[in-house]
């Protein structure tokens, strides 16, 4: 059984100036502890896939499965993470991300011990009473990226989560971004337009087409032992060679 499946989507939005095909059939699954990138030209509906996938829309046709089971709306397995941080300015880190525990009453002593596990772990525990304008790129993406592990989701999406960083930071906050999710556990399903995060962060990537999307391809991603984090990937012989398949397919123009 698949942790998540996307099945036979299809999404059409209609608007005043008429109908915008958005999605076409896609179909694709992904394993328990995956890490899965879609990458697809800007537009072609990558945000509205990820926002179907958690319930924010509807589909105008098509099923997701979650461990088996259809869901339909919002479900608590699934985090979200958006490309910008959303945290709050006036609220400090640790009030940012108690924030949606309080807000379903789900905050309790357990949920705070989690909490200050993970900003422990991850370098955050000393700035916790900071406001998020102190801290710098990567460390808000760590603190957004916590925020949605504390609601304990078990499949994380993340919509270009690192776009917003410069080149240098966002190789660093990759790297550490992927090492949380891999130490917590998480299955992952990113977006991205980075071919090259795509290859060095994913066991499997789905390359989608222009609008209307359809699935083009979809590779498994593997390295040799040794190449474990992003970025030593990146300097695997293999790299250049994925790199290559995927540049192909999206060069394609379709
Ligand atoms: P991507 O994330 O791949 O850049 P999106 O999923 O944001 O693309 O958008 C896919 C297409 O759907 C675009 O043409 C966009 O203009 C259109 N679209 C997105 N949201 C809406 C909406 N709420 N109403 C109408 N069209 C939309
Ligand atoms: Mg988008």
């Amino acid at each position: 059984m698949h942790k998540l499946e996307i099945k036979d989507i299809n999404m059409n939005y209609h608007s005043l100036k008429g109908e915008t095909e958005a999605i076409k059939n896609l179909c694709f699954y992904v394993d328990e502890g995956d890490f899965v990138s879609i990458v697809g030209p800007s537009g072609c509906g990558k945000s509205t896939l990820l926002n179907i996938i958690c319930g924010l829309i509807k589909p105008s046709s098509g099923e997701i499965y979650l461990d088996g089971e259809e869901i339909k709306g919002i479900n608590p397995k699934i985090g979200y993470m958006f490309q910008k941080d959303h945290l709050f300015e006036w609220l400090t880190v640790w009030d940012n991300i108690r924030l949606g525990l309080k807000i379903k009453h789900q905050y309790t002593k357990e949920s705070e011990v989690r909490i200050k596990a993970l900003l422990n772990s991850y370098g955050l525990y000393q700035f916790r009473l900071h406001h998020p304008s102190e801290l710098s790129g990567g460390m808000r993406q760590r603190v957004a990226l916590i925020r949605t592990l504390a609601l304990n989701p078990e499949v994380l999406l993340l919509d270009e989560p690192f776009s917003a960083l410069d080149y240098q930071s966002r190789l660093k906050v990759s790297d550490e971004i992927y090492e949380i999710i891999k130490k917590e556990g998480k299955t992952a399903l990113m977006v991205t337009h980075d071919i090259s995060e795509a290859i060095s962060t994913s066991s499997k990537i789905i390359v989608m087409s222009k609008r209307p999307a359809y699935l083009k391809r979809e590779l498994d991603i593997s390295f040799d032992n040794g190449f474990t984090s992003p970025l030593k990937r990146r300097e695997a012989p293999d790299f250049r060679v994925y790199f290559n398949t995927i540049w192909k397919e999206l060069d394609t123009n379709e």
